[in-house]
């Protein structure tokens, strides 16, 4: 859609107030390292109650790589966290289609809620291994063109801790 706005951040997601942030969980939804772990720091111990009840009832051998569920963002000022389990680069078989997934799946998730406005972090590009430059052009790619498909969400901001890390999705905004 013509008036869609995406817009790069850089610091901590955690610290966002879009309607939606995205966490980059692992498949046990029980919190991990690196943004997962902020983002269940600072929002507080009602997101691990929220991913816990998600696993018991729907999801008890773990959530499937690409895939994306919703909590509540507790403490945050965002309104929901979406959790969706990137790829790990060198132990998937596809991962393009996996990380494009996580973006598509999370974005469709937060329109559904009627989320007018999303963040991501770099899915995958920590501790997964992904590299910088081909998941920022997934990223790009697959949030283009799936926002043509959403009616509520307006802003996407894809947030990088480092400057550097953000000059890959900088250059495909212009
Ligand atoms: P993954 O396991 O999916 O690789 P990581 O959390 O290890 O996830 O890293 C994903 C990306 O998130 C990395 O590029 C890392 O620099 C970034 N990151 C880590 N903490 C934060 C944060 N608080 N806010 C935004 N980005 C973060």
């Amino acid at each position: 859609m013509a008036n869609n706005k995406i817009d790069i951040f850089i610091g901590d997601i955690t610290t966002l107030d879009t309607d939606a942030i995205v966490n980059a969980a692992n498949s046990s939804l029980l919190g991990g390292g690196g943004v997962d772990g902020a983002i269940h720091r600072a929002g507080g111990s009602e997101i691990l109650q929220a991913c816990k009840a998600i696993r018991d009832t729907e999801y008890p051998n773990g959530l499937a790589t690409g895939e994306a569920v919703i909590t509540t963002a507790g403490r945050l000022k965002a309104n929901y966290v979406i959790h969706t389990v990137g790829p790990i680069y060198g132990n998937d078989a596809d991962p393009k289609q996996s990380l494009s997934a996580c973006y598509r799946n999370s974005l469709l998730l937060a329109d559904s809620y009627k989320c007018t406005s999303i963040a991501f972090p770099a899915i995958s590009t920590g501790i997964y291994g992904y590299p910088k430059k081909e998941a920022a052009e997934i990223a790009y790619v697959t949030v283009a063109e799936v926002l043509e498909k959403c009616r509520y969400i307006r802003n996407v901001v894809f947030v990088f801790h480092k400057v550097e890390d953000s000059l890959y999705l900088k250059s495909l905004l212009k």
